[in-house]
């Protein structure tokens, strides 16, 4: 049985497409369970109905047509069950629903299973068959562990909108379309679509319908040519060196680019339809995925050079025709994973919103889009992505609902939204000046977040009274090289004057996790777990001294740089930073630079920092709370993973206890407490950290007006009042609903959903 599942898997997985996949599973099942009758039924969520997608044994005419609501029928039983049915003769179950179209009259047995992912129901696989008998447990085993098997790619196809696509080409296309994903940054964008992909990846080239079929053709054979040339130069350089087995492939190789094998397959796609790009993926793709599950090894091992091949032809096509986005006015930028250089490409003024596939908010590039105030939705997992592009789209940042192609009343209704969005921004000017002091005058000092974009006018015009966390990764990541100690020290001197003489924090380099250098790759398999912040930098002595003695030069004069340490686990790492740092200091001072010991302190952004917090105090000079990660390491969820992000949450009571402690034991030390991740941002958490007593808090340069709006109408005493009810409250939910209506309570509901009220 292992063997047949793993021939099944393995030939779905190089079908050319999604259709051609369910086609192969239908019939493969059919011919391995030797039964009459094997059909896939898939569950339109938007529409609540299964539709019939694949069949061997129904009436294959019916494929795409037959659909009925989700809670009929022995299909919508095995659903609701989540479990496997096995019905000797399925016409007397009480759930039988006949449904003439798909001609299933002769058939008795039944055997159902559902096809979940994550939970999720969607869709279910059925066998059947004429005489009635119920299948045997070996054979509902099997349909179960391929059942599991497929749910993985249904799921695929299902979160790259290719499933989306079947069941709109079955439907008339009418009016608006609606999808939902993580609200992100809050605010209304109306704009048209422009859809991004990376570079150079074969992987990440989208489907597309060929403009013209002939210039496909013709630039194909050109990219092919150019990839056989290459070969064949290198194969000339290194032919006196090379084995003859290894000569011999490079041959094969060659031909292989040749019109008359992957190219002619190729070409055949493209007379399909299918773009150049879109077409060579699909034919490599099929076969590394063949080659790949090939039993001889070294063959399986070509699998490799084949992907080299196909990689080497996108070279060339995408040489010819690198195609800048054309960004419009309002561009909704949308991608399956953006990047930050993916949002710093648009040109300036012109970014309405962001839509992303993947990540959640607490993605570093939601962190972005945050400070630059553009409206996202990270996570929209079901999006049909590539069809998007020149679209009218409305992006609804405060519910995380997306818009396709509005109706003229739904457009006119968020353009109003947008225009009050715009008044309320326009209101809080006038808090930008005054203090964050709560009505009955606790006052708190409000830093900016920056580094990840987020310009040095728009913070200090925003009010902030220094920087209370500078992602130094920036220079590094737009780079192809690390940037020379005399390039950091012109960065961050810029930095320092534009705020003088009010603090600038600026944390030690923090790649790893979701910011990886291209010069500097780490492959690991929990990178979040991993080789981080300052495991790194502690690892690489060089990197760090010349970094920090960077930051050092670059205060001359101004004195009001902070250097703080990020990830820290262990007192121990603190002691090594302390001596690295000391030993800068001494270097710099001997230069000849005139400066102050730059106050040093660490960010409490790991569970074992919280519990030791009193002794890192004791170490440093501040203490900053990095609740992003903090967030995510307390709660086991992977900030980035759109798939856990409704677990993600700092209102959780584990972790605003956390946060407490935090509070608690640098003050016991005496010793400044800030938080700088970006719950120090959001409108329901804001109130609780002022009354847990930080002394400073750092946020996006978008949120400081709006978060001081928010402290002037409470008093201290009402903040502390609402911080000991939600601490006896044990759900994150409860929490968030409580603030967000103490919050409405005094007028403060713009804040909180599109519009001014
Ligand atoms: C944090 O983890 O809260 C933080 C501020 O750092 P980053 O988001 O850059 O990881
Ligand atoms: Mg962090």
């Amino acid at each position: 049985m292992l063997k047949t599942l793993r021939r099944i898997i393995q030939e779905v997985a190089s079908a050319q497409d999604f259709r051609e996949a369910l086609n192969i599973m239908v019939k493969r099942v059919a011919w391995a369970l030797d039964t009459q009758a094997c059909s896939i039924f898939l569950l339109d969520h938007k529409r609540g109905e299964y539709v019939l997608m694949a069949t061997k044994g129904l009436n294959p005419h019916a494929v795409g047509k037959v659909r009925f609501p989700m809670t009929q029928g022995l299909i919508g039983y095995v659903g609701e069950r989540e479990e496997p049915i096995n019905i000797d003769d399925a016409s007397k179950h009480p759930r039988f629903l006949h449904v003439p179209e798909v001609k299933e009259e002769r058939y008795k047995a039944f055997l159902g299973t559902p096809l979940i992912y994550h939970r999720q129901v969607l869709g279910v696989l059925i066998v059947q068959q004429q005489d009635p008998r119920r299948y045997d447990e070996s054979e509902e085993a099997f349909l179960v562990t391929l059942a599991a098997q497929l749910a993985a790619n249904i799921a695929h196809a299902e979160a790259t909108g290719v499933i989306a696509n079947l069941f709109d080409a079955q439907k008339p296309k009418t009016g608006e379309v609606t999808y939902s994903g993580i609200p992100s940054v809050p605010g209304v964008g109306i704009g048209t679509g422009v859809v991004v992909f990376p570079m150079m990846d074969l992987d990440a080239v989208p489907d597309r319908e060929a403009e013209d079929i002939d210039t496909e053709i013709r630039m194909l054979e050109a990219a092919l040519a150019a990839g056989r040339e290459d070969l064949r130069l290198l194969s000339e350089r290194l032919y006196p060196n090379l084995p003859l087995e290894e000569r011999s492939l490079f041959d094969v190789y060659q031909r292989m680019l040749d019109t008359t094998d992957l190219g002619a397959e190729i070409v055949n796609l493209i007379r399909q339809g299918h773009w150049a790009q879109g077409a060579l993926r699909k034919v490599i793709q099929k076969h590394v995925e063949h080659m790949e599950n090939l039993e001889n090894e070294y063959l399986r091992e070509r699998a490799v050079d084949i992907k080299d091949l196909g990689h080497r032809v996108l070279l060339y096509l995408q040489k010819n025709e690198r195609i800048m986005p054309q960004y419009s006015e309002q561009t909704i930028l949308i991608g399956e994973t953006l990047t930050a250089t993916d949002l710093a490409e648009v040109p300036e003024g012109c970014l309405a919103g962001v839509i992303s596939v993947r990540g959640s908010s607490s993605s570093h590039v939601a962190i972005l889009a945050r400070a630059m105030g553009v409206p996202t939705v990270m996570g929209v997992s079901d999006i049909p992505m590539y069809d998007l592009q020149d679209k009218e789209i409305i992006v609804d940042g405060y519910y995380g609902q997306i818009y396709i192609s509005p109706c003229e009343s739904l457009l006119d209704q968020f353009v109003r939204l947008a225009q009050e969005e715009r008044e309320l921004d326009a209101s809080l000017e006038s808090f930008r000046d005054k203090p964050a002091k709560t009505k009955d005058g606790h006052r708190v000092t409000l830093m900016v977040n920056t580094g990840l974009g987020a310009d040095v006018s728009l913070s200090l015009a925003a009010g902030a009274e220094g920087v209370g966390l500078y992602r130094t990764e920036t220079p590094f990541l737009i780079r192809d090289r690390f940037p020379s100690g005399e390039e950091q020290r012109v960065i961050y001197r810029q930095l320092l004057a534009s705020f003088a003489p009010r603090p600038v924090t600026m944390r030690t380099l923090d790649i790893g996790g979701d910011k990886s250098l291209s010069y500097f790759p780490v492959q690991e398999d929990n990178p979040f777990l991993g080789w981080r912040g300052i495991r790194i930098t502690l690892d690489h002595p060089e990197i760090f001294l010349v970094q920090v003695r960077a930051m050092m030069r670059a205060s001359e004069g101004y004195n009001n740089l902070r250097i703080m340490l990020p990830m820290i686990t262990d007192v121990s790492e603190v002691d090594e930073a302390a001596r690295l740092l000391k030993r800068a200091y001494a270097d710099v001072i001997e230069e000849g630079f005139e400066i102050h010991m730059p106050e040093v302190g660490v960010m409490i952004e790991v569970p074992s920092a919280v519990y030791q917090a009193r002794a890192l105090a004791t170490r440093v000079d501040f203490l900053s709370v990095g609740s992003n990660d903090l967030t995510q390491y307390m709660l086991a969820v992977d900030r980035n993973n759109s798939r856990v992000a409704n677990l993600y949450d700092p209102l959780h009571p584990a972790v605003l206890r956390a946060v407490l402690q935090v509070v608690e034991a640098g003050h016991q030390e005496g010793k400044h407490v800030s938080i700088c991740g970006e719950m120090s941002g959001d409108p329901a958490a804001v109130l609780l950290l002022v009354a847990m007593g930080f002394d400073s808090l750092s946020m996006s340069a978008t949120s400081i007006t709006r978060m001081k709006w928010v402290i002037q109408q409470f008093t201290f005493k009402k903040a502390c009042k609402l911080l000991q009810e939600v601490l006896s409250m044990e759900s994150p939910v409860m929490i968030r609903c409580h603030m967000e209506l103490a919050l409405e309570q005094v007028g403060l509901g713009g804040l909180i959903r599109a519009g001014k009220r």
